[in-house]
């Protein structure tokens, strides 16, 4: 099997973007580190059917460098990085593709750490890390990072109720998932533990009747979410659900969710906080997944993954009190934590 590795020009302030292609094994990947500043790079490998490279390539983009700023919030000693698999995950995804992927995280020679995103289970890294140590989120390992995810939204998510609604009391709140794959499921699970009120919406039928038999969910339309009258909106399906349009419809005063890059461009934020909704930055709060990676790339016992995950939760007030102390938006606040972290290290 011939790989071939491609540099492209990463878009400014980036390190490295590479095209992964092996034909016979049917790989074209994409693999960009945003920064190595604080450790080797670490993020997913989604799998996607995107439209055209470009796509791909502003999805990789964004989402690499959102993994810097989540690695770097949650004190984790790794860069940022990503990658994507383009093609249909149900009807494209081998064990040949994802060993060939494998070589290619090889290839990069440890500056790279890969594990699973969507499209990708534990089943498929196993494929890859026949051709990789680098590959990472193992089944007898650190395992699926989903649950971790899911916990520390929920941990945020009661935070962000105390400051937002007063209260952490999640009893009674009409909390709407937008989302219930592998970390959505598990959130949901958690929110009716808590006495919520569950809406939820997918395009998973079969999920949705899950939810409305065994938590009691209420189920709306993919389309319907704006409509709702809720308190709290978890974003757990794709990005860029929050738009001009949506961030002016939504009725929630909390937003908190898995989903990755929720924003469809920063400036949804000023609008959400002009209108008295609080948006707990999705990078910050959906970092539980990698904190499970990263014990394994460490070696770090379950300890530290419990003491990692709550000191996002800690994060997250720290943020919300200086946010609410300076009037920033608690995005930007979050944004400059992190570059305090970041920029000493740069100059270095
Ligand atoms: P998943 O693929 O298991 O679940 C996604 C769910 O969203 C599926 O049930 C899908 O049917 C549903 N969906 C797709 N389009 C939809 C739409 N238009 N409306 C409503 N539902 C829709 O993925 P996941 O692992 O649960 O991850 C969810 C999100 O969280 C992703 O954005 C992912 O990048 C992010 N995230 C996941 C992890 C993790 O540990 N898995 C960690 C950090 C961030």
């Amino acid at each position: 099997m011939t790989l071939t590795l491609t540099d492209l020009t990463p878009p400014p302030g980036y390190e490295r973007l590479v095209l992964a292609e092996a034909p016979q094994a049917g790989l074209r990947a994409l693999i960009c580190l945003h920064s190595t500043v604080l450790g080797p790079a670490a993020g997913g490998c989604r799998m996607w059917d995107y439209a055209d490279d470009a796509a791909a390539i502003h999805d990789v983009t964004r989402l690499a460098r959102g993994m810097t700023y989540k690695n770097a919030m949650a004190g984790l000693g790794l860069g940022g990085g990503k990658a994507v698999i383009i093609g249909d995950a149900r009807r494209d995804k081998t064990p040949a593709m994802m060993r060939a992927f494998g070589e290619a995280v090889d290839a990069l020679g440890g500056t790279y750490w890969t594990a699973e995103d969507v499209g990708i289970s534990p089943e498929d890294m196993a494929h890859a890390a026949q051709a990789t140590r680098f590959a990472v989120g193992l089944s007898g390992a650190s395992g699926d990072p989903s649950p971790w995810t899911a916990e520390g939204v929920f941990r945020c998510l009661t935070v962000g109720a105390r400051h937002a609604l007063g209260s952490d009391d999640l009893t009674g709140r009409r909390v709407l998932v937008q989302g219930l794959g592998h970390v959505g499921r598990s959130l949901a699970d958690k929110l009716a533990a808590a006495g919520a009120q569950l809406i939820v919406t997918d395009i998973n039928q079969a999920a949705l009747r899950d939810a409305q038999d065994q938590l009691g969910a209420t189920v709306c339309a993919p389309d319907a979410v704006f409509d709702q009258q809720i308190d709290i909106f978890a974003p757990c399906a794709l990005g860029g659900v929050l738009t001009e349009t949506t961030a002016q419809a939504l009725t929630a005063r909390l937003v908190c969710g898995a989903a990755n890059n929720q924003l469809a461009d920063d400036g949804v934020a000023g609008i959400l906080a002009a209108r008295g909704v609080t948006y707990l930055p999705d990078y910050v709060v959906n970092a539980g997944g990698i904190i499970s990676v990263a014990s394994e790339i460490h070696g770090h016992p379950d300890a530290w993954r419990l003491e990692r995950l709550t000191a996002i939760a800690g994060r997250v007030d720290e943020m919300l009190t200086r946010a609410t102390a300076s009037g920033d938006l608690p995005a930007r606040v979050a944004d400059r934590m992190v570059e305090a972290m970041l920029s000493p290290r740069r100059a270095a």
